[in-house]
């Protein structure tokens, strides 16, 4: 880590023990602690990423990751809250990076730019930006389908339709929405929108009671005829894919920092687990319950899940920051699609180890294992399966090989 690094680091550990003193009652509460907002906001961590010349930290990636790493250790909840508020900040760099590349026309260049301008201020003034993509619209195709709606009305946008999924519902101060405009049928037609959380027509959807990562607050919301007016609006035809070409993995980028803040959560239950086990000791011999082999067996697996996290973790992290970058983006990109699924199922069996290792007095609801296995089982289907990027490897290894297969002929064997 570099010093600057370091120095933001230090803010985020200054936040953990709060972070991890709340965990369990919010859990328990299925409720984000809206205290946590001010918390992140004083020491200056909603501009984690966002460069200094617009006010922020100045971090990249690298930060992102080690902060939901590291708040994934106290409270994963919040970590993936706080991961969902800064993916926003690539809606601010990536179509400034679009406009440097030459990718915009001269007079899309200033509306491009305000809203990216604005994207990065705001946050790092210590607004929170929820991220609301996800909707339970589905296609065959795709991995988010957008279905919700803009349609131009005088001065701005109406929108209308309901985002599935969103951390901070109801806690963010506006929610970064992707709508298509209405006309389009591809994905030249998304659009993103500053909804304010409290604008007429924008309604919370039923109460979440996910499995896990219950204090996301991931409710998500509906939105009906919805009036954004256009100055809160990144509504050029194109933008949106514009943006993505700029971004060095998959989708907008950043998506590892998801699968670092449940590496987090693996590591605590881990590091809980040897604590206990080695703690307690058996009655009859006086040895440490870590010493009995099935404790060894189960140790020495849960090490070598959490290794096995960590190793498709950095090597991701590394793919994606490298400069100068050393692997195509395509890549990059199939890289993703095996080392979330990687990452996820790993962490999960380190939980399902830590499980076992408790026994019945710690499967409980609440305490560390039961709740990390909660929590790391929403890594396995959050996003997409691991079977599904899996398949999509096996679709672009196999149709590379098929490609090649089509070659010319050697001239010997036309006569
Ligand atoms: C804790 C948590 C927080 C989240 N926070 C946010 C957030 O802040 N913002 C945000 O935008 N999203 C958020 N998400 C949404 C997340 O990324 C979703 O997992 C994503 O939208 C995909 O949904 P899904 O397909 O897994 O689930 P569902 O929408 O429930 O899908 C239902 C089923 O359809 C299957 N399916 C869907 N599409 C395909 C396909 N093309 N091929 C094959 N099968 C398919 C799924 O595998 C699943 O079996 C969050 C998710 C979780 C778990």
């Amino acid at each position: 880590m570099t010093d600057a690094e370091r120095e933001r680091a230090q803010r985020v550990d200054a936040v953990l023990p709060t972070l991890r003193a709340a965990a369990e009652e919010a859990d328990r509460l299925a409720a984000f602690p809206t205290t946590h907002v001010g918390l992140l906001r004083d020491a200056g961590l909603l501009g984690l990423v966002v460069p200094e010349k617009f006010g922020g930290l100045g971090g990249t990636l690298r930060d992102l990751a080690a902060a939901t790493y590291a708040m994934g250790t106290a409270c994963p909840s919040t970590a993936l809250a706080f991961f969902f508020h800064n993916t926003s900040a690539s809606r601010g760099l990536l179509p400034l990076e679009a406009i440097e590349a030459g990718l915009f026309a001269d007079d899309e260049i200033p509306i491009v730019q305000s809203f990216a301008e604005k994207v990065l201020t705001r946050m790092a003034d210590g607004v929170w930006l929820a991220n609301f993509a996800s909707e339970s619209v589905k296609t065959a195709a795709a991995n988010i389908t957008i279905a919700t709606t803009a349609r131009k009305a005088d001065g701005g946008w109406i929108l209308q339709g309901e985002k599935s999924f969103g951390c901070a519902t109801g806690v963010a101060d506006y929610y970064l929405t992707s709508a298509k405009l209405a006309g389009y049928e591809t994905a030249a037609g998304l659009a993103t929108f500053f909804v304010p959380r409290d604008a007429p027509g924008v309604s919370v959807r039923a109460p979440w009671d996910g499995l896990g990562m219950r204090a996301t607050a991931n409710n998500g919301i509906r939105l009906d005829q919805v009036f954004i007016p256009d100055d809160e609006a990144m509504a050029v035809p194109g933008a949106f894919t514009k943006m993505l070409t700029m971004s060095r993995g998959s989708f907008v980028g950043n998506q590892l920092a998801i699968a670092a803040a449940y590496t987090g959560c693996a590591q605590h239950v881990y590091d809980e687990t040897i604590a206990v086990t080695t703690a307690k000791t058996f009655a009859d011999t006086g040895e440490p319950i870590s010493s009995s082999p099935v404790h060894q067996v189960l140790i020495g697996e849960m090490t070598r899940h959490l290794q096995t996290a960590y190793l498709w973790l950095r090597y991701q992290l590394t793919i994606e920051t490298a400069e100068p970058p050393f692997k195509p983006k395509q890549d990059v990109f199939t890289q993703w699609r095996l080392g979330k699924g990687a990452v996820t199922e790993a962490c999960f069996q380190v939980a399902l180890g830590a499980f076992k290792a408790g026994g019945t007095s710690a499967a409980a609801m609440s305490g560390v294992a039961g709740r990390a296995l909660r929590d790391l089982a929403m890594g396995l289907v959050m996003t997409f399966p691991a079977e599904r990027g899996m398949l999509e490897v096996a679709r672009i290894v196999t149709e590379a090989k098929a490609n090649e297969l089509f070659t010319t002929a050697p001239t010997e064997a036309a006569r």
